[in-house]
């Protein structure tokens, strides 16, 4: 690995390395750092199905591959290390990782989001042994087995849809009677025979002996508790951004996504933010390329002005 670089991307989720195919093809020194599998998300989503051009939807991990794939071909060096932090020594941009410090003129941060906790007794404990952020790596450890997912959102449904595949019985659990999840994964849900709704619910504890058991809840409008026998429980209760490395470097709202304008500059000039870990981001994959693309047309220009200053 060198230490010098035209520009650093944190992240290799669909917003970083579509940011990385751009800065290759524009010919300019890049490393990708990501610190577990590439794809973020979508490494560990099922079918993608409103990504244009796949007519009939494509499986997550292989959208992710055919993204990697498609970095490496335009020349992006990939690092696979957690970065700890960033520093600035006059127009360098230092990042810290586990593997060193590595410097670019240009730095977009990418690092996405990652699952919220519940933050109820069990759910740490029992995390890989019944509690699952992942549907698509663990439903098959459920065959014939009745489990829940939490959540009322998009990620809930679809991945509450990919356990019916395996469990004998997928109970939703959400705080109120209404889902946020889109129209067309609301009607598949409600299709379902296996799958079924415990509206206005909370999660008071995840029970177990060892493993997941069954679950103590309480309805949300009247207090009743109430308790749910499942060897499963999938947890789909929205992001939160990956920025605690940037505390106090960049600003942030008040749940740590990035301020940036609409080029993804931040407030310090030369680092770029895009993807989930942005403010008001759509959240979607192909808003999330959109992005990658955005931010690295505006380092392009961006390097193309300070070489112009500096007179190269
Ligand atoms: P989300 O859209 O933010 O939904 C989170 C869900 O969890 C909401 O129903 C929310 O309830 C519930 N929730 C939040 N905090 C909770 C808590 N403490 N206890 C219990 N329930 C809680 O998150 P997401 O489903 O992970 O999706 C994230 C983004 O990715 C969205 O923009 C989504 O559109 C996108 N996405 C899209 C697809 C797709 O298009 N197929 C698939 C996956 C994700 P309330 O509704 O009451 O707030």
């Amino acid at each position: 690995m060198d230490k010098q670089y035209d520009v650093i991307i944190v992240g290799a989720g669909p917003t970083g390395m579509t940011a990385a195919i751009y800065t290759g093809r524009a010919r300019l020194k890049t490393l990708l750092i990501e610190r577990m599998t590439p794809g973020g998300q979508i490494a560990t989503t099922s079918t993608v199905e409103n990504y244009p051009g796949f007519t009939q939807g494509i499986e997550g991990p292989d959208l992710s591959e055919a993204m990697e794939t498609q970095t490496k071909r335009f020349g992006a060096e990939m690092l696979s290390s957690e970065v700890h932090g960033v520093s600035l020594d006059g127009l360098d941009r230092v990042v810290h990782t586990d593997d060193g410090d590595v410097t670019a003129r240009a730095l977009i941060v990418t690092s996405g989001a990652e699952h919220a906790r519940l933050g109820v007794p069990g759910e740490l404990e029992y995390m890989g042994k019944g509690v699952s952020n992942c549907a698509v790596c663990d439903a098959a450890f459920f065959v014939d087995s009745p489990v829940a997912v939490v959540g009322g959102g998009d990620a809930a449904l679809d991945e509450g849809l990919f356990l019916t595949r395996y469990a004998s019985k997928v109970t939703l659990i959400h705080r109120r009677d209404q889902l946020r999840a889109g129209k067309i994964l609301q009607e598949r849900a409600f299709a379902e025979p296996k799958m079924e709704f415990q509206w206005d619910t909370v999660v008071e504890r995840i029970n177990g002996n060892g493993v997941v058991s069954s679950l103590s809840l309480k309805n949300a409008k009247t207090g009743a508790p109430s308790s749910l026998e499942v060897e499963g429980v999938f947890i789909y209760i929205g992001l939160t951004p990956n920025s605690n490395f940037l505390q106090g470097l960049l600003p942030m709202d008040n749940a740590g996504h990035i301020l940036v304008n609409a080029w993804m500059e931040t407030a310090v000039p030369g680092i770029f933010a895009a993807g989930d870990i942005r403010q008001q981001a759509a959240r979607q994959v192909v808003s999330a390329a959109g992005d990658g693309a955005t931010a690295a047309l505006a380092v392009r220009r961006y390097l193309q002005e300070l070489r112009a200053k500096a007179g190269e």
